[in-house]
């Protein structure tokens, strides 16, 4: 694989975006995947001091995988995967873990899939006995199920949220056919304010946008005063992001992005 690198970091941090991958930044039906213009976008809004980082479901290794997809030609200055673990560009294309965070978070889940173990064997169970879907069980990662279909998955769901309420800090984040257990205090948003944090930038300053369920969780202007969500979002997105007071782009994927940060920020 190439080796990507960052943008140089501006003297002073202005503001921080945050992008969602699939279906935001790429969308594997349009040619290409991801517009060029959106990194020129990224380059012009640099000279101004932004920063900019992927908000995604992935993994960290998956996402590596997506800056080829992609056609990425440097790199962004954070990733946030598994939507709550932070890492920041190294050396020799390593990502190296925002330490106290991630480790504070693994803690925090440990801690909440000890305590739920009995409810999540009952929905493993549920999952293996009565769907075609698939319980996966990884490291880091203990509790995830991949459903076969949309319709699918909202049957499970139905049987998770009939149990979940009583489970104390159990959440989960879905996308489509994909969900994982976590600990309800850790979500998109809550990354996102960490890496504002960090970067000295107040929510006004903080761009996000997203087009699927695990991205509601930072569509809130606590976490980004300018938020939106691209022409191909789900429609409960669409919905939240009008309810929130966010930009509903008309451009699909990458197309959408530009139009949003268009509409938010001018230089
Ligand atoms: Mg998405």
């Amino acid at each position: 694989m190439p080796m990507l690198q960052p943008l140089p970091m501006p003297e002073k941090t202005t503001g921080v975006l945050s992008f969602d991958f699939d279906g935001t930044l790429v969308c594997p039906d349009s040619e290409p995947m991801l517009e060029p213009a959106f990194f020129d976008k990224i380059k012009e809004l640099r000279e101004d001091g932004w920063v900019w980082g992927i908000n995604t479901g992935r993994s960290q290794a998956q996402m590596i995988d997506g800056f080829l997809e992609g056609g990425f030609p440097f790199l962004p200055d954070f990733m946030v995967a598994r939507e709550r673990e932070l890492y920041t560009p190294g050396s020799m294309n390593r990502w190296l873990p925002v330490r106290e965070w991630n480790v504070r978070s693994e803690k925090a889940h440990k801690k909440v899939y000890k305590r739920a173990k009995k409810f999540l064997k009952q929905v493993q169970d549920h999952v293996e006995s009565d769907t075609g879907a698939e319980w996966v069980s990884e490291v880091g990662d203990p509790a995830g199920i991949v459903a076969n279909s949309i319709e699918e998955m909202a049957g499970i769901l139905e049987f998770i949220d009939a149990g979940i309420s009583e489970q104390k800090d159990l959440g989960y984040l879905r996308n489509t056919i994909y969900l994982r257990f976590s600990h309800k205090d850790y979500h998109k948003g809550t990354s996102l304010a960490e890496i504002a944090r960090r970067c000295g930038v107040g929510a006004e300053r903080v761009f996000t946008i997203g087009d699927g369920h695990n991205d509601l969780d930072m569509l809130y202007p606590k976490y980004a005063g300018m938020l939106a969500c691209p022409g191909n979002a789900d429609d409960v997105v669409k919905a939240h992001v009008r309810e929130q007071g966010g930009y509903i782009a008309e451009g699909l994927a990458s197309l959408g992005t530009l139009e949003a940060l268009e509409h938010f920020i001018s230089l």
